[in-house]
């Protein structure tokens, strides 16, 4: 077999899935999605079993690579067993497994002997081991064989081109994500200036000059006597990330009860602006005030550096800021990670408590990030919302990300 040049986080060969001791197995709670020829060769074998376990995606969303799904019933996959086992894989092997069962968590990118191997934060055995990690994400490149087929795939006469300006974005993003000198909001902040600007260039098809910039915008960074200084002192309310929370068009499994959980623990009430039909929010400031400190103590100084790192691994395995495609801009994606961030550490300090054990806590990650991270429809409402209020700005951006 060839042997091709492989990128990952050193914790890519760690990872073993937890089978059926995982609390949310990911054959539940949310869309299980097959290509074209997945559906053919699965409807093969699962048409004698008489019971309805595929369909096609609406016409509207089908497409090669998203064309059936499994019709789930109420734990989850219908192919599971009692136990959480496959039964596919049980009758057929491991080899007649769709990509998304065989390959999950694990994401992958490639462009020709190049491969980037990464895991989504949305498994609960990824966010176990991110959450036992006690330094910055390494990376690590060897020569290996890979037999598996990533999703993703440069293609075309540029192809390499595209390649080492998406690993030149990605470098750069890791490399401020992992500044820790720094805290982490006034990192995610530094991001966001960054990416303006090499938006710009790709906006105005000045690709070429990125890499210089990136150059020229560390020089900066070292040179500063005081970051701080960069940004304005002005914070948002952090009703705006209930609101946000409370909007969200996520329905993935346990993301109700959460929602419940929020309301109550913050002590909300909800109002209905009779004349414009827009909603605001009321919540106990002092209670969100306590469980902000709480947070910090009792996990944030515990885990310093979990939420570095499921950035990061959101950042490489979303490909996030690095690969703008005909829908989302290089700052589009980098304003979705703002939200996903911001939002995450307001509902873990609105659920934390004094005796609460990290298991909870990362089963709370688990619902968010499997709502927020696969889930196109809550991308593109976030977005559109920065857009239309006018909030897509880096200044927003910097006060979004300290909020939470
Ligand atoms: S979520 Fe992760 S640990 Fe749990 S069943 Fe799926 S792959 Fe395994």
């Amino acid at each position: 077999m060839k042997m091709i040049d492989i990128i990952k986080p050193e914790l890519y060969d760690r990872f073993q899935c937890k089978g059926s001791a995982c609390r949310r197995t990911c054959c539940a709670g949310w869309k299980i999605t097959v290509s074209k020829s997945e559906y053919q060769d699965l409807k093969n074998k699962l048409d004698h079993t008489g019971t309805k376990t595929l369909q096609r995606m609406p016409e509207e969303s089908r497409s090669t690579l998203v064309y059936g799904e499994f019709v789930l019933d109420e734990k989850g996959c219908p192919l599971q067993s009692d136990e959480g086992l496959c039964r596919l894989q049980l009758s057929f092997g491991a080899e007649s497994l769709p990509h998304v069962c065989a390959f999950f968590p694990r994401q992958g990118i490639r462009c020709d002997d190049e491969l980037q191997l990464s895991l989504t934060p949305a498994c609960e055995r990824v966010l176990e081991l991110l959450l036992e990690g006690d330094k910055s994400l390494e990376f690590i490149r060897q020569k290996a064989s890979f037999s598996s087929k990533p999703i993703l795939r440069f293609t075309g006469k540029d192809a390499k081109t595209r390649w080492n300006h998406y690993i030149r974005i990605q470098e750069f993003c890791i490399l401020l994500l992992q500044a820790k000198d720094i805290s982490l909001d006034r990192r995610m902040s530094l991001l966001g200036l960054g990416l303006h600007q090499i938006n710009e260039y790709y906006k105005n098809d000045e690709i070429y000059k990125v890499s210089g910039y990136i150059d020229r915008y560390f020089a900066m960074l070292n040179n500063s006597e005081n970051i701080d200084n960069w940004f304005s002192s002005k914070t948002i309310d952090p009703a705006i990330l209930l609101g946000n929370f409370v909007t969200s068009k996520v329905s993935s499994e346990g993301y109700g009860e959460l929602l419940k959980r929020v309301l109550q623990e913050l002590k909300v009430t909800v109002q209905l602006k009779e004349k414009t039909g827009d909603t605001s929010f009321t919540y106990s400031r002092e209670e969100y005030k306590r469980r902000r400190k709480l947070f910090r103590i009792r996990f944030t100084e515990k885990h310093p550096y979990f939420l570095e790192n499921v950035m990061v691994m959101l950042f490489v395995g979303k490909h996030w800021a690095s690969l703008p495609d005909d829908s989302y801009s290089i700052w589009d994606q980098y304003m979705y990670a703002c939200w996903v961030y911001s939002n995450l550490k307001f509902v873990l300090t609105a659920c934390i408590k004094e005796d609460m054990e990290d298991e909870e806590l990362l089963d709370i990650c688990v619902i968010l990030l499997r709502g927020w991270i696969h889930n196109e429809r809550s991308k593109q409402e976030a977005i559109k919302n920065f857009h239309e209020t006018g909030s897509d700005t880096p200044a927003h951006m910097a006060m979004l990300v300290q909020a939470g």
